[in-house]
């Protein structure tokens, strides 16, 4: 079917991540995220051959495409750092994880654009943002480097379209770099989602200023902060500030076809519930 629409969660990979695929399939998903190691620690130990083994043959077997499959980066990494050796240990960590979702036969990573950390200019910030990307997809192949759109909480760069096409702007082979949007994050960044108009306007802002080419994912979360307060508070569907028609009109969005749509709502025992209504607003 074309217009089909992928949706999942962000699952556990608890013990392994061959679990993540059963974990997706048990609760109707056709997509899912995970982390492929430990996300508030800087190292893992490397994913074994049997590990990757049983990965693969878990996605065969539970029917999910690497296109249906959207891995995190650890929250750790800064690509955008203000100090010099943080800013190495932070490229040092994303290669890992790029190497690790190679390793897993995926082709996409999503990650927060970086933090200037209020020591550094937000142009610079985005151009080291922009060269950590660059150095990094030098060193590996057939994984695409998927900036997340953030609330602006903090000194968080990439709440606004311009700062994600300023980084796109610099990324020298730009087939292999794209966009995760996240409502919660774009409700809180000031990008207002409550009605089927606003939705459309949102999607065509960021056609027109990053272009709709780059879309390679969404995050879909209700938003317990309100409008613009750069504050990112996730919550279920249908229970924050955006409201239920905000997720029925980006299910009907001719953008949202074969890209993984993922929940990380807060209530996990929902999210067979969540995933069932929101495939009913796609067709
Ligand atoms: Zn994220
Ligand atoms: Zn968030």
């Amino acid at each position: 079917m074309l217009d089909k629409r992928w949706v999942g969660a962000h699952v556990s990979a608890q013990g392994g991540v061959a679990n993540a695929p059963l974990n997706a399939a048990a609760i109707g998903a056709t997509a899912f995220a995970l982390f492929t190691k430990n996300q508030r620690r800087w190292n893992a130990s490397p994913l074994t051959a049997a590990e990757i083994e049983k990965f693969k043959q878990n996605c065969i077997e539970q029917h999910f495409s690497a296109a249906q499959i959207l891995p995190h980066d650890s929250y750790l990494i800064n690509l955008g750092h203000p100090d010099p050796n943080m800013l190495q240990k932070s490229r040092e960590a994303f290669l890992d994880e790029m190497q690790r979702c190679e390793q897993l036969g995926l082709t996409l990573l999503n990650f927060h654009p970086g933090s200037h950390l209020r020591e550094i200019s937000e142009s610079l910030c985005l151009r080291n943002i922009a060269d950590s990307i660059n150095l990094v997809l030098e060193q590996t192949t057939g994984v695409t480097a998927v900036l997340e759109n953030t609330a602006g909480q903090g000194s968080n760069l990439g709440h606004r379209f311009e700062q994600l096409a300023e980084i796109i702007e610099h990324i020298e082979d730009k087939s292999r770099v794209g966009v995760c949007l996240d409502t919660c994050h774009l409700f809180a960044a000031g990008y207002d989602l409550r009605t089927n108009d606003s939705v459309a306007q949102v999607f065509a802002e960021f056609a027109q200023i990053v272009g709709m080419k780059y879309l390679k994912g969404m995050h879909l979360n209700d938003c317990k902060s309100a409008f613009n307060s750069h504050v990112d508070r996730h919550d279920s569907l249908g229970y924050g500030a955006i409201g239920k028609d905000a997720f029925s009109a980006i299910m009907a969005h001719p953008a949202t076809v074969q890209i993984p749509l993922i929940l990380e709502t807060i209530r996990p025992e929902i999210w067979p519930d969540e995933i069932a209504w929101l495939q009913s607003q796609s067709s």
